[in-house]
């Protein structure tokens, strides 16, 4: 097997990293951290200020960012090439520089536009969602729906010109920044209950909305519950027509699970926990230079590469328009099982300092900060036993159980 890109991606390389040289220097770097402590894991959004989004800028206009969202809505606008994606993923990370916004916006509502939105939606939403100058929340689960996400009862009534919108959601992550949410809302309560739901965008600032922040296990409140009363949305804010707000609604989860799923949330927790083993104690010598956690560090690093292999393998279908079938559905559930078991080895490298919270605990309470936050991995966007259920059911065509 031939691993190797081959001259034209070589070359490509060379183009990225002069671009990277020029733009994002090192004092740039210097300045810029890549992510500050462990906050990354939980929070959304990525680092927001002025030099990151100019720097942005540059590369879109290069066409080393949103590949695949055409220049008219503000995206980089290239033909798909799946090996120069990586090529930018790989020396951007290297380089320590600004990569796409992540988030509810950039990642889950502008590919579902892109995919069912009108022309006016586009053009009015798409470009400031990927530059995060307007942050989006999900407005999907609610206390009586979570996995069996289609008995949702926030209501929509069609009052002349806008929905008229009645109900609560919950865990609406950064609902509390959030500029705009995207909403399912029941608009045909006599419809079979996949059937009757819509698919709405709902400016935050409209009267009625409350929203409450929940505390979360870490102390941080992230997400929130959002009270709705009698909020009135423009009836052109719909996506898709009304009553296909599942099939929209579906749309939008398949790209977080490929998201959620994606090699870098890995790939920064086992850095972060081999730095965490070079600069601990155990035993009397660095965590490091333990056998055991070398071992599990080293069966944790191959899990991570057979998980970058499986995305390849996802590319290379997708590039020969092959349904991915259970390859794509393996994702989610093994990128959040791994960040689950790196995080696992961090509280067994600190061991029981592991109880010592920020600055009283060993690299300002790293290890048990992310232990926390990979819970919240195994259950956002679909929980890992639901995931299974996929798999089993829809992948493997098991009975259902
Ligand atoms: C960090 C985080 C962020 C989130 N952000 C958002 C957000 O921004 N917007 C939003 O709308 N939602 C958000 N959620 C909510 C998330 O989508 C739900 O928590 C999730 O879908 C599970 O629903 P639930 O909490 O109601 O649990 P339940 O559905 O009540 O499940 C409880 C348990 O039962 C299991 N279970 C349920 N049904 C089955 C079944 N059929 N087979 C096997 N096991 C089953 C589940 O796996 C779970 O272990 C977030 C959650 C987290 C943790």
């Amino acid at each position: 097997m031939d691993v190797s890109y081959g001259e034209e991606y070589d070359a490509f390389r060379a183009e990225v990293q002069q671009f990277l040289r020029e733009h994002w220097t090192d004092e740039d770097r210097r300045q810029n951290p890549p992510f500050k402590g462990h906050t990354w894991l939980v929070s959304s959004v990525a680092r927001m200020d002025d030099d990151a989004t100019r720097f942005r800028l540059k590369a879109i206009e290069r066409g080393y960012l949103y590949r695949n969202v055409p220049k008219r809505y503000g995206g980089g606008e290239q033909p798909w090439d799946p090996l120069k994606e990586i090529i930018i993923a790989e020396e951007f990370q290297k380089a320590q520089a600004p990569t796409e916004v992540l988030g509810n916006g950039p990642n889950l509502l502008v590919p579902t536009l892109l995919e069912r939105g009108s022309e006016e939606q586009k053009q009015r939403f798409i470009r400031n969602a990927l530059l995060g100058t307007e942050y989006w929340c999900q407005g999907y689960s609610e206390p009586g729906a979570g996995s069996d996400l289609a008995s949702l009862r926030t209501r929509g009534v069609l009052d002349g010109d806008h929905w008229v919108v009645n109900g609560q959601k919950i865990w609406t992550t950064l609902a509390h920044l959030s500029h705009w949410m995207f909403c399912l809302a029941r608009t045909e309560p006599d419809a079979p209950k996949h059937k009757g739901i819509s698919y709405l965008l709902i400016d935050m600032k409209t009267p009625g909305i409350t929203v409450r922040p929940l505390v979360q296990i870490n102390g941080e409140s992230e997400f929130s519950e959002v009270f709705l009363e009698d909020v009135r949305v423009p009836a052109t804010n719909i996506v898709g027509k009304r009553g296909e707000g599942w099939a929209v609604s579906m749309a939008t989860l398949k790209h977080e699970r490929a998201f959620m799923g994606g090699t870098l949330v890995g790939h920064r927790m086992l850095e972060g926990v081999i730095s965490l083993a070079k600069s601990v104690n155990l035993r009397g010598r660095p965590a490091s230079k333990d056998p055991v956690i070398r071992n599990r560090l080293a069966e944790l690093e191959a899990r991570l590469r057979a998980h970058v292999y499986n995305v390849y393998r996802l590319l290379t279908m997708g590039m020969r328009r092959q349904d991915p079938g259970v390859t794509g559905m393996v994702g989610k559930l093994y990128g959040s099982t791994l960040a689950y078991d790196v995080a696992r080895l961090a509280m067994d490298i600190v061991s029981d300092r592991g109880v010592l919270w920020q600055e009283s605990g060993p690299a300002n309470g790293i290890a048990p900060y992310a232990y926390m936050a990979a819970f919240a991995l195994l259950i956002g966007g679909g929980t890992a036993n639901i995931q299974r259920n996929t798999i089993a059911e829809r992948g493997l065509g098991l009975p259902r159980g």
